[in-house]
């Protein structure tokens, strides 16, 4: 694709490289399973995955589907796991067979139910799987020690299935109010996996809001990475700890394609919602609610020439008006994420503005906003 509307997110693939580096080090775990799921959080799994495999020796990948792990197996090396964190149906196995895709189970009649499906011969691989622990989202997992210790003497026993990891995710661990449930969740897993005896090298709890918030508190040998990967603070609730320094990956950018000069009592866009009290200069940018850039930005700042204007007027399908505080020439360009001289401007600032979390407005751009890798 190429760039034929000046709207384009510029994506900095040496920021997530860096991002990786910072938090293995921050935690200082062995081993980072990226979390890539929705097309790397709307950054180019591809490309994302490639960067880690080739600069940081990740080995380790995680995706939400069987399509997006069928994208990322072929382009990556059999030498890589691609975990698919969510249930699939049992009767899509062969698939998951064929492409080295390693499923999470949590019920021992799932497992019997796909492997009547797998035809093994010897010339096949084992089937990898992990299992899923539920300790208080309530999503997926097994639920007590029984089901867990029946699963994984299952998989012990079997020829033709291989144990790669043993998980759970928190549910609070980015809210500083209190530690209790995150605590009581973190007490759960250890407890059912030392009752199961499963060994330690197989476990991985620790999210982006854990690893950052919670390093000193959990077995960090394997950290299971989405958001912090991106150098998102994905809390609303508190700051990044001091000496965690995380760089955000991506800008957001667009060009004026329209300038004029509105009357006083000129209206603009769909509603007439914006009535000019003075003359004024209005430019118009191509990008709408289509793109990702929300109704609800409305009011919201973005930089022209290292300043902030605001955006008037209803945002439409394709365009949206920003006022200016004087003429500008036609293809100036306009950062609605990112930084320009002094000011900036965070994903985090949007997600408030529309009361959202910073990973809706990313994996909210839609794919005609072109993606350049720098
Ligand atoms: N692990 C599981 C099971 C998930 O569902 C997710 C994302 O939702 C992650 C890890 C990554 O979480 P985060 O983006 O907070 O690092």
């Amino acid at each position: 694709m190429k760039l034929t509307r000046p709207t384009w997110l510029e994506i900095d693939l040496e920021a997530i490289s860096q991002n990786a580096k910072t938090l293995m080090k921050w935690t200082k775990a062995r081993e980072m399973i990226a979390v890539l799921k929705a097309n790397a959080y709307g950054h180019g799994a591809p490309e994302v995955a490639l960067k880690l495999y080739e600069d940081n020796q990740v080995r380790r990948f995680a995706v939400a589907t069987i399509d997006e792990g069928i994208q990322l197996r072929q382009i990556l090396p059999s030498d890589t796991e691609i975990l698919l964190l969510s249930v699939q149906e049992a009767s899509q196995a062969p698939l998951m067979l064929d492409y080295q895709l390693t499923p999470t189970i949590d019920n021992l009649d799932w497992l019997k139910s796909a492997e009547t499906q797998l035809f093994f011969d010897r010339t096949v691989k084992k089937f990898s799987v992990q299992i899923a622990i539920d300790t208080g989202m309530a999503r997926i997992g097994v639920q007590n020690i029984q089901q867990l210790t029946e699963l994984y003497q299952y998989i012990q026993h079997s020829k033709n299935l291989e144990l790669t990891g043993v998980y759970t995710h928190f549910a609070t661990a980015d809210e500083k109010k209190s530690d209790q449930y995150f605590l009581k969740q973190k007490e759960q897993f250890i407890k059912m996996v030392q009752q199961a005896q499963i060994p330690s090298n197989y476990w991985h709890l620790a999210n982006s809001p854990a690893s950052v918030w919670h390093k000193d508190e959990l077995p960090m040998d394997i950290i299971r990475i989405g958001n912090a990967l991106y150098g998102y603070n994905m809390s609303d609730l508190t700051d990044l700890p001091d000496g965690l320094i995380l760089q955000p990956s991506f800008t957001w950018k667009t060009r004026i394609i329209s300038v004029r000069k509105l009357q006083p009592g000129m209206s603009v866009s769909y509603g007439a919602t914006f009535t000019a009290q003075q003359e004024m200069w209005l430019g118009t940018l191509p990008i709408g609610y289509a793109d990702g850039f929300r109704r609800s930005f409305q009011g919201g700042k973005v930089l022209v020439n290292g300043e902030f204007q605001e955006i008037i007027g209803r945002i439409s399908m394709d365009q949206a008006l920003i006022a200016l505080p004087e003429k500008v020439a036609l293809g100036t360009e306009v950062t609605i994420i990112g930084k320009e001289h002094e000011h900036q401007i965070n994903l985090e600032d949007w997600a408030k503005k529309a009361n959202m979390i910073g990973a809706e407005i990313i994996l909210g751009i839609s794919p005609r906003v072109l993606r350049i890798y720098k």
